[in-house]
This record gives structure tokens, C-alpha cells and sequence, in this order.
């Protein structure tokens, strides 16, 4: 055994339990480091709070001088719990999350030493960005993109720091963030739902969108983590043969979460519950080391902030606990990879789910044109959906029978099922009374209130319709949800507007009442958005034809998914929603396409470097002392040390067959990766990448699984899976 996995083992073994206390009632200390409207109301004018409130509900400026006066309270009060420094805090395109942070401290010029921080420092920074990817539209050169407050998350104080939720927008206001199309959209949704939530509600004067996310992730001890090269650079592991125990005795779902992962797991959601990130669910997955946690869900955006700072959060937590979190969508080969449901429906700020069926049959009139509007959204925008949730690392992952195909389509269960069927059959135009009230009472009505027991049957579903809300099981756990939030708002803002357009129209011209308007739509868009609706089994082969036939997208990996970012009818639904322009969207795809062919070269170098630094070397000192064996028997033998060596001959020619098969497969790969590299077309140099680079990962894999089940395990210098699972 090398020195080094040793030395990890041992490690890792002696680990001490370290024993966290829970701080007695949640809702006690519940947001104390946010500056909410709890802290706004103490420390803010009422003009600056109706202010901040009015920027959150309905978008509007934030004058100056108000501003200043949000940045002194916000200071004060940041200041008063222990901070020191703040930062603004942005999401760039590389998916994570960024910050610079800056004192408060700051002299005068005659030398006094002050703590600053006004408002502009609060609304506007210019990070030096020259090295975050843009997709061409700002030249390095000019390394000029602003950071621009967002009023709608509020700030909080970690460790000692204030940090500030931010937008990050070239010099020409182009979005250079996941954030600022996310708002877009929300913004474009909110607009659409209210106009058709108005047709049931007239006090109905904002929608939210709501999103729940649920977060899958490993625990790996950090020794044995830093020890595996793989691990470290990558958050995977590229070579590693199966422990003889997987997930297959299925012992540890549910199952009672090991000592040291609770020590994580409370210290986590204590951190969690000061931020105001609502946790409510910690267990554990399917595979071993695996847990997922998930909170209360809230509005879209506050949501996509809370689970991006809930993963900077579980790092530092997890390395205090002497873990490594590994939120790679495929860590282990042969046990289940990690994703992130989103949860996602839409809320009126009168307090009503417009997915949830209600008690009366205008409610359930209300929840089937949302319903409905949403499945006609994906159907006509399935492959964009599919492209947002597409990266390198989630290629692992769907399709693999462990996550839903890489096809879209929507679950909704046999019982409405059959109220849409019977809705197709509603009479064009005008309705007889009879008719109306046949509607409203057999089959709107018979709409039981609560779904939720009838509907998740079905785990296999990339959309599904869960009783009040649909989750997207498809999500990488690595993935920013604001990416498939926004286009998930986006598609389903278009549908809404094109729905009122043809209501109305029917209203106006066809003198139709509301109701009979309304049935009309619907009833045409169930016809045309029948071939997304899917309740067999996803992992079956057989949907892989019917999806064929039914000429719904099938783009199995990245590059290919992410082609119709760029189609006409891509940038037209962009254009028309106001949530990205063609220059943001081209840009958006060559940074996505720029990701996958970096992560593709990374772990393809990385191969050369384990098979020449690790698995050849233990290898070939392995053979040698079967040589020399060999040789011994002959001393000892004479010609007959044959028949008595046959073994360790076998076993030396097996070792010779891989090593040489190893050497030719990582040159051809390096030779791939040259061609790639040569060509211009960034699209072009995805596709090669993935279908002439990639395909070489699983047969170098194969091998080096194979001489690590031959090699005498006293040489192999990695880190077994049998070691690196299973934490106690
Ligand atoms: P699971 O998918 O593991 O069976 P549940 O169905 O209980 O879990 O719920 C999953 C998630 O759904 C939770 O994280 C919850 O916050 C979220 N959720 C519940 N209602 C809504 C809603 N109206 N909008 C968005 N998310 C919701
Ligand atoms: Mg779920």
C-alpha cells in the first residue's frame, strides 16, 4: 500500500465524533444573520422600508438618498453581530458563486480611522471580472462588469462578512450571471400569471414563482478524499473498482444516519437556520454515503440563492468535520449518482397555489389552466428545458437508469389524466347549460382536492405532477437551479401570454363567456400537447421508440443539448419575454459548450496522469515480483518450475496484456485530444471532444479497474471504494 493511502486510512480511522448541541427551538434563532423585514423595521425609516418593500414587490427604483440610508442601517446592524468586511455576492456563468470581499475600515485623509460603507458601495462594484467566462461579450481587455444590488434576497452576515445578493452585467447591461435572467423571467411570469390569475381573482396582484429544491450530495472523509487525484480535481472518482458491497443490500436508504454524518448534518442546519435557509429534511440515499437535505420552499429566487449559499455553507461545515462534499452527479461508478429535484409551482400573493386543485369547480377551473398551460409550455419548448439542466458532469447521470432519460416528458397520473380526456370532448364554442353544468359539477369538480396520495407513484418521470406542484427530476446536483428555473418561467410566461391573447380574443369576437372561453383553449391545447404526457416506465427501451415516434428530442449528451440554444425559436421566445437577448444567449451557450470541453480535457488528462503515476507503476511492481518468483521456482525446479508457475505466468501475461492495451489506448487518447484541440468552431470542438475524447474513458476505465482487482493490494497506491464508502 503506498505511504500516502496509508497514511489516509489510518487517518481517517482515528476521527473523533465531534458531539454539536442543538441550540434548544429553531424558530428562535431562525434568520438572526438576514437582514429581513424584522431587522428593516428597527433599524430603517418608514419611507426607506416602504422603499425596499416596493422594490420587492413590484420592482420599482431605489432612489439614492434612500439607499444611503439602507447602507448605514445595513452597516449598523451588520456591525452590531460581529461583521467586519462585506462583499457583493454574485453568481458568475461558472456556475458557482463569487465574492471580494472589502473592510468597512477605511481612513479619512487626515489619517482618522472609520468604519464605510454607503450607498454606493451597497448598489453598484466593479469587481476586477477580467477572468470570469462571458462568452465574448465583454473583452478581457475592458474588464468592465458591474455587480448591481438585488433587493429582492435579502443580506446576510457569514463568518464575519456582509454579504450583499448581487447581479453581474457587463458595461453595456448585458447579463453576465445566472441571476439577472433569472429575475427576467420571474418578473415575466409574475406579469402573465397575474393577467390570467385575474380572470378567477381580481384581487390576485403578483405571482411568485415557488421553488423547493432537494439536495443530493456525498460524505467522503477528507484524508481519504485528498488522497484519490481524481477526487480532488475533478469531484469524481475516474477509476475504481466496485466494493463487493454497493448499495445492492438497499441498507442504507432511510436507514439510521451514521454518528460522524450527524455531527455534520446538525452543525449544517444550524449554520442553515441562522441564514434563514429554511431546512426541514435531512436522510439518507440510496447509496452509500449519500444523504440528500431539503427545505421549505419559498419564492424562486430566494430559493436559487438559499441553495447556492447552503453548498459554500456545507463546505466549510463538512471540512471542519473533516469531510470533503462531493456534489458531482456521478462521484462512484455502480451506485446511484446525486441530482436536485426542483419543486416548482406558482403562488398569488393572495395565498393561493395555483397548481393545487381547490374546494369549488372556479378553483379547479383555475388550477386546469395552469396545469394545463404548463404542459403545453414543455411540449413546445422540451428540448430547451432539456438543455438547461445539460453539462458534462450530468451526462453521467441521465439516462442511467438512476435518473429519468435524457427525454422530456410529463407525469400526471390516471386520475387527471382522465379529466383532460374528458375535457378533449367538451363542444366547440358556445355551451348549452346542460353542458356547463355537466362540466362544472362531473368532471371539473370531481377534481378531489387533494391529489397528492394519487400522483407520485412514478419515480421514473423527468416532469411530474406531484398533487400540488411539478418537480423536475432531472436536475444535476451540481447544477445552479436558476438556469432550469429561468427557462422553466420563461416558457411557461409565453404560454400564459399567448392563453390570455386567445381567451380574450374568443371573448371579444365569438362573444363566448369567460368559462366557455376558457374551456375552449384548454380543450385545443390538450389535443396538441398530448404526445409530452408519459405515465409508462422512462427507463424502458420501448419509450425510447414511442418518444421517437412521437418526435419528442432525445439529445443524450451535452454539446447535442445544447445546440437549440441557439435556434430560432429560441431566441425569439427570449426576445418576446424580455428575458435575454440574442447576444446574452449565444454568449450563454459558448460558455456552456467552453465548461463541457474543459471538463472533458481535464479528466482525460487526468487519465494519463493516474494510469502513468499510479496504476502502471503498482503494476508493474506487482509483475516483478511475480518474476521473480518465477524465477526462483526455476532455480529451484530446473524446467520443471513450469506447470508449478502456471498461475503466476498467467497472471504476469494478463498484467502485460493491460499495461500494453493502457499505453496505446492513453496515446490515442492525447492524440484525440490534439485534434480537438485544433479546431476553432467551439461547438464543433464540443462535438469532438465528446464523441472522439470521451469514448476512451470507459475502456481506459475497464482496464484499470481490472489490474486493480489483479494487483497485490499491498502496492495499489489508490484509495478503494470499499475504503472510501462507508463512513462510520
Ligand atoms: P419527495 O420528492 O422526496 O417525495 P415531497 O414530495 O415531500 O418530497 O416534497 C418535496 C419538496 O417539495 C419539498 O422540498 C417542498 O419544499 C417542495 N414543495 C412543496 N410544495 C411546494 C410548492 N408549492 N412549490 C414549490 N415547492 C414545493
Ligand atoms: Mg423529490
Amino acid at each position: 500500500m503506498s505511504k500516502q493511502r496509508f497514511k489516509a486510512i489510518l487517518e481517517s480511522q482515528k476521527r473523533p465524533i465531534i458531539e454539536v448541541k442543538e441550540e434548544g427551538r429553531r424558530s428562535d434563532f431562525f434568520a438572526k444573520n438576514v437582514f429581513n423585514e424584522d431587522k428593516m423595521i428597527q433599524y430603517l425609516t418608514k419611507d426607506a422600508l416602504n422603499s425596499v418593500k416596493g422594490a420587492v414587490f413590484s420592482g420599482s427604483k431605489i432612489d439614492r438618498k434612500i439607499a444611503d440610508q439602507v447602507a448605514e442601517a445595513m452597516k449598523a446592524w451588520a456591525i452590531s453581530i460581529g461583521a467586519t468586511h462585506y462583499t457583493h455576492w454574485f453568481q458568475p456563468l461558472t456556475g458557482a458563486t463569487a465574492e471580494k470581499h472589502d473592510a468597512f475600515f477605511d481612513l479619512l485623509p487626515d489619517g482618522k480611522a472609520l468604519e464605510k460603507f454607503g450607498g454606493g458601495q451597497l448598489v453598484q462594484q466593479e469587481p476586477d471580472a477580467s477572468s470570469f467566462p462571458s462568452g465574448g461579450i465583454r473583452n478581457t481587455f475592458e474588464a468592465r462588469g458591474y455587480t448591481a444590488w438585488d433587493p429582492t434576497s435579502p443580506a446576510f452576515v457569514y463568518d464575519t462578512t456582509l454579504c450583499i445578493p448581487t447581479i453581474f452585467v457587463s458595461y453595456t447591461g448585458e447579463a453576465l450571471d445566472n441571476k439577472a435572467p433569472l429575475l427576467r423571467a420571474l418578473n415575466s411570469i409574475d406579469e402573465a400569471a397575474t393577467a390570467v390569475a385575474r380572470y378567477f381573482d381580481k384581487n390576485v396582484s403578483k405571482v411568485n414563482a415557488t421553488l423547493g429544491w432537494e439536495q443530493e450530495y456525498f460524505l467522503i472523509d477528507k484524508a481519504l478524499a485528498h488522497s484519490r487525484p481524481d477526487i480532488n480535481m475533478t469531484g469524481r472518482t475516474l477509476i475504481g473498482n466496485a466494493a463487493a458491497k454497493g448499495q445492492q443490500l438497499d441498507d442504507h436508504y432511510f436507514g439510521v444516519i451514521p454518528q460522524r454524518a450527524i455531527g455534520f448534518m446538525k452543525d449544517l442546519e444550524k449554520e442553515c437556520t441562522l441564514l434563514g435557509i429554511p431546512v426541514k429534511t435531512r436522510h439518507n440515499e440510496v447509496a452509500p454515503n449519500q444523504f440528500e437535505l431539503a427545505p421549505v420552499y419559498e419564492e424562486a429566487n430566494l430559493a436559487v440563492d438559499h441553495n447556492l449559499l447552503l453548498m459554500d455553507v456545507m463546505e466549510k461545515v463538512a471540512d471542519k468535520h473533516h469531510f470533503k462534499v462531493l456534489f458531482h452527479e456521478k462521484p462512484f461508478a455502480g451506485i446511484n449518482g446525486s441530482g436536485k429535484h426542483n419543486n416548482w409551482s406558482l403562488a398569488t400573493d393572495t395565498g393561493v397555489n395555483l397548481l393545487s386543485p381547490g374546494s369549488t369547480p372556479m378553483k379547479n377551473l383555475q388550477f386546469l389552466t395552469f396545469f394545463i398551460n404548463t404542459i403545453k409550455a414543455v411540449d413546445t419548448y422540451e428540448e430547451l428545458l432539456r438543455s438547461s439542466i445539460a453539462s458534462a458532469s450530468n451526462d453521467h447521470r441521465l439516462g442511467a437508469n438512476e435518473a429519468p432519460p435524457a427525454i422530456l416528458s410529463i407525469f400526471i397520473g390516471e386520475q387527471l389524466g382522465n379529466v383532460l380526456d374528458e375535457l378533449e370532448g367538451v363542444s366547440q364554442g358556445k355551451l348549452s347549460p346542460e353542458e356547463k353544468t355537466e362540466l362544472k359539477l362531473n368532471v371539473v369538480g370531481k377534481i378531489p382536492e387533494i391529489l397528492l396520495d394519487n400522483t407520485d407513484r412514478n419515480r421514473t418521470s423527468p416532469f411530474a405532477f406531484t398533487g400540488n406542484k411539478f418537480e423536475m427530476r432531472g436536475v444535476g446536483a451540481k447544477t445552479n437551479c436558476a438556469k432550469p428555473m429561468t427557462v422553466l418561467n420563461t416558457i411557461v410566461s409565453k404560454q400564459l401570454r399567448a392563453f390570455k391573447k386567445e381567451v380574450d380574443a374568443l371573448i371579444d369576437t365569438k362573444n363566448l363567456k369567460k368559462d366557455e372561453a376558457v374551456f375552449n383553449v384548454l380543450r385545443e391545447y390538450i389535443k396538441t400537447s398530448k404526445r409530452i404526457r408519459f405515465d409508462g416506465d422512462g427507463y424502458s427501451d420501448a419509450w425510447q421508440k414511442e418518444a421517437k415516434r412521437r418526435k419528442l428530442s432525445n439529445n443524450k449528451n451535452c454539446p447535442q443539448a445544447l445546440r437549440v440554444l441557439t435556434a430560432s425559436k429560441t431566441i425569439a421566445l427570449f426576445k418576446a419575454t424580455k428575458v435575454m437577448s440574442e447576444t446574452e444567449i449565444r454568449a450563454r451557450q459558448e460558455v456552456e459548450l467552453e465548461a463541457y470541453i474543459l471538463h472533458v480535457q481535464i479528466e482525460s488528462r487526468l487519465f494519463g496522469e493516474l494510469v502513468y503515476g499510479y496504476v502502471l507503476p503498482a503494476t508493474i511492481t506487482y509483475q516483478n515480483k511475480l518474476i521473480k518468483n518465477v524465477t526462483g521456482l526455476k532455480d529451484i525446479f530446473g524446467a520443471a518450475h513450469r506447470p508449478l508457475a502456471g498461475g503466476q505466468l498467467s497472471l504476469i501475461e494478463q498484467m502485460a496484456e493491460h499495461i500494453a492495451t493502457l499505453k496505446k489506448m492513453i496515446d490515442a487518447m492525447g492524440d484525440a485530444r490534439k485534434k480537438a484541440n485544433k479546431i476553432s468552431d467551439t461547438h464543433k470542438k464540443a462535438v469532438s471532444y465528446c464523441e472522439n475524447v470521451l469514448p476512451y474513458f470507459h475502456t481506459i476505465r475497464q482496464h484499470c479497474d481490472s489490474l486493480e482487482k489483479l494487483v497485490d493490494d499491498s502496492v495499489w497506491p489508490l484509495t478503494k471504494y470499499r475504503e472510501l464508502l462507508f463512513i462510520k
